[in-house]
This record gives C-alpha cells, structure tokens and sequence, in this order.
C-alpha cells in the first residue's frame, strides 16, 4: 500500500520497519463535550487505514490517546461541577459508543494522559538533564525550542518565522496556540486557582503535564522510540506534532514516526463548523435527524483524505440511496451464486481496482465508484463466478468499514400463494439435499422476481431487486 507522507511531502509504501506488525499512533479525542462528525473524518479514515492494511494480511498495532487532561477538560468539568475523572469518564464512555455505531474498530491500546502522568514527568526530568528544557519562576517548565534544530521541518514553518533566535524568551503557556505563536511551549504547568483540585506533585512543584506531552509520553510506553505511523487531523501538523517531534527526539532519541498521516479537515455547508454558527454536528444530532450511523461513515469516505470534504444534509440522502444500491447488488450477486455454491476465492474479482484504489493513496471515493463499477461487470456471473466477485466486493467493503442494511423480509401476508408453494417446495428440498432441485426451484422463484434467502431453520422471501 503507497500513502502520502506530510513530513516528505511524496507517497511512500506502507511496510513495518521492523516485524510483521504496523504499528501506528493516532492522537485521540479530547475528551470534554461529544466528538463531531469532523473529529469523525479522521477517526474513520484512520480506520479505513487499518483495516485496509489487515485486509491486505499485514498485522496492525493501533494505539489511541484519550486527551482527559488539559485546559479545556479541566474548565468543562468545573463548570459542569464534576470531578475531572467523573467528567472525562462520562465523555468517554460516550465517544466509544458513537465510535462503535460508526463501525470503527477498537484500538489495542488506548491509553489515557491522567494514566501516564510518571511517564510525562520522567520524560521531562530527561529533557531537563539534556539541556532541552528550563523550568520559570513560577514553576513551569518549558521546551527550549531553540535547542532542536530539527524544529519546524514537519510543519514547514518557513525560516522568518523560524528564527530560533527569536523565540528566546517567548512562551507559550496555552495548550493549543497558532502558527504566529511559535515560542518556547510549556511541558509542566505550575498549579493555578483555576485548576481547583487537578494537580500532581513534580520535582518542580505542583502542576500538570502540557498538553503535547501526553503523545511523545505514551508512545514512547506503548512503541518505543521508533515506530510506523503517525496521525491526527491536519490542525495537528502545527504545533502539536511539531511538538511531539522535538520532545521525543530530544528525550528518547531514535526515529519516531516513519510516516505521517494526516486528513483534512471536514467543512460543513463549504465553511468551518462551529457552535456559534449552529453549524456542529455530532452523530447523535443526525440520528434525530434519521440518519443511519452508516449513512455518516458513507458521507465521511466519500472524498479523498487530502482534500477539504464539504458536508451536507443532501449528502446523507445520497448515501442512503447509495447504500441501498449497494445492498440491492450484492443481494442479486448473491442470488446469482446458486444457493449451495460455498467458494472464498483469494482474490478480487471484477472489483480489484476498487482494492487497488484504496492501496493507493487511501483512494476512498474511487474505491466506492469501484464498488458499483464491480457490480455492473459482474451482473452477468453466475455460480462460481459470482461467488468469487461477491468475496471480492465483501473483502472491499470490509476494507472500507462498511455494512449494507438488510432489507425487510417480505410480509408473509403479501406473497402469493404459489410463490410461497413453490419456495416450500424448495426447501424441502434444500432439507432433502436435493440440490439440482432445489437451484432449479430457487432459479423458478427468482423468474417470477422473488429472492430466497436462506436462514439456519427457516427461509425469507425477498422482492428481487
Ligand atoms: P480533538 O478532540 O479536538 O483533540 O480532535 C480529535 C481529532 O479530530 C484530531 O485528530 C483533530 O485533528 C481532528 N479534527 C478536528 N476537527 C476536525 C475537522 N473539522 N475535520 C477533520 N478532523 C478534525
Ligand atoms: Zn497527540
């Protein structure tokens, strides 16, 4: 599989470096309020990453953050009148619900900042020894950016703004700050009245871990100094990444990450989503809405990672239309195979370039354009060849996280008394092991435009598509 890499600004193939295991980091939700369907881009597509890479037999190790400590956690759950673990845990249990819903599959690992806070205090104490990091007066302890010359190469800061010179003495004490910020960057926070009772001891006192500290921290835990990829929304390439970058080479040494992955962001109605504009939608807003979480996961693969995706109501109707034309096909595929025909062929079929659009690039709408263009090749297969294309088009749409809804069995009440004669029949036959029987009938049911699904005990009765 080939991906483009942020930090080489080419495409690269996707092996480990070391092993059979791809090990990868995605920095996780910060978790103080329900994740948006633009937080959900990049959880999915991440996701698409993996399962692309498992559909492919190559191993995965998933690691995922969650952020349950920082400035914007610790004001919430005040406000909320919460403690800090009472509040994240409540945000939490409800990211992995809508993350389940969305089809996304568990990370191995998904380590927690407040867990790992000996971790990100020996990994200053290290810098603090290497002469990379000074600790204020008021007992904080910054990132002496000028100390690392590799500052700035992922994020391309250009060299006037990159005057390390400059930033002596300019700190940047807020979590999250722009580009025009680019100052020394807090690693420990000197306890302050407003974080009430979230604070540890340190060596410098007490206080708590920087925001960018918690990733370089827990991965060096969880992949050592070296691993495969790393990844999170753009907004993440300046300054965090960045950040990470200079706290784990000048800690730990070694490569970090090989490749970086990072997926624009999702606009809703061609702007930025915001609360103010009423604009921010979470997936429980468009449940009420009557969307299927799968209608979102459709809309949200539905353009290239690399460029802006502009999201609109229309655009989950069209998914749902897409989806069931989906399941129309496969059902037709399906019925075409003969109802004994049991073959998992290897390979892909009429929908290897939907496979080999999602190895390149992570093409995801050209691999769903590959899913239709598939059906429409394969509509004169039958038997064996049928049953190839259709392991071919499941194995894609695995790959892509996708599950097709079922359609309704027919009411019982609806079918025609010889049309359920001749399905009786069938099955009886089916019992009896009657194949050629059973495939003729099953071949007579399908000309007056029934489908025959069969089930462990018993059959259903579609309309044929
Ligand atoms: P946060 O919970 O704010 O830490 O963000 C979680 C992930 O969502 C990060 O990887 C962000 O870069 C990503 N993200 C935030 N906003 C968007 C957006 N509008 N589109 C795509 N990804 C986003
Ligand atoms: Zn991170």
């Amino acid at each position: 599989m080939r991906l483009f890499d942020t930090l080489t600004r080419t495409e690269h193939d996707l092996r480990p470096i070391a092993g059979s295991t791809f090990r990868f980091y995605c920095c996780g939700p910060t978790v103080y309020g329900p994740a948006h369907i633009g937080n959900f881009r990049t959880f999915v597509l991440q996701d698409v990453l993996r399962r692309t890479l498992e559909t492919g037999a190559t191993r995965t190790l998933h690691v995922r953050n969650i952020t349950d400590v920082d400035d914007k956690t610790i004001r919430d759950s005040r406000k909320a009148g919460q403690t800090l673990s009472d509040f994240t845990a409540g945000w939490t249990a409800k990211f992995q619900v809508d993350c389940q819903k969305l089809g996304l599959l568990p990370p191995h690992i998904e380590p927690s900042a407040v867990e790992h806070i000996p971790q990100q205090i020996a990994m200053i104490e290290a810098l603090v020894a290497k002469g990379h990091a000074y600790a204020s007066d008021d007992g904080s302890v910054y990132f002496k950016i000028a100390s690392f010359p590799g500052y700035g190469k992922l994020s391309r800061l250009d060299q006037r703004e990159l005057d390390l010179g400059k930033t002596q003495n300019t700190r940047a004490n807020a979590d999250e700050y722009e580009k025009d910020g680019v100052s020394d960057f807090v690693l420990w926070k000197a306890r302050r009245p407003e974080d009430g009772d979230n604070f540890w001891p340190s060596p410098w006192g007490e206080g708590r871990p920087g925001w960018h500290l918690e990733c370089s921290a827990m991965i060096q835990e969880y992949l050592g100094n070296s691993f495969d990829l790393h990844s999170g929304g753009v907004d993440l390439v300046f300054p965090h990444h960045e950040n990470e970058i200079a706290q784990s080479a000048c800690a730990c040494g070694g490569h970090f990450a090989a490749h970086w992955f990072h997926i624009t962001h999702l606009l809703v109605d061609g702007g930025k989503m915001s609360k103010s504009l009423g604009n921010l939608y979470t997936l429980a807003d468009l449940e009420t809405r009557g969307f299927t979480p799968m209608e979102v996961r459709y809309v949200l693969i539905g353009g290239h990672y690399r460029k802006p995706l502009n999201f609109t109501l229309d655009s989950l109707s069209a998914a749902r239309e897409a989806l069931a034309k989906l399941a129309r096909g496969a059902r037709a595929l399906a019925a075409r195979m003969g109802a004994d025909t049991h073959l998992d062929s290897a390979g892909f079929g009429p929908f290897q370039p939907a496979w080999d659009n999602l190895n390149d690039d992570l093409n995801t709408p050209a691999a769903l354009g590959g899913l239709f263009t598939g059906l429409r090749e394969a509509a004169d297969l039958t038997g064996k060849n049928a049953a190839a294309a259709l392991a071919g088009f499941n194995r894609v749409l695995r790959a892509l996280g996708l599950a097709l809804p079922e359609e309704a069995p027919a009411d019982p009440a609806n079918i025609p008394e010889p049309v359920h004669a001749l399905a009786e029949a069938r099955w009886q036959a089916r019992l009896a092991k009657n194949w050629a029987e059973s495939d003729a009938l099953r071949a007579h049911l399908a000309e007056q435009g029934w489908l025959v699904k069969d089930g462990k005990d018993r059959y259903t009765l579609e309309p044929a598509p």
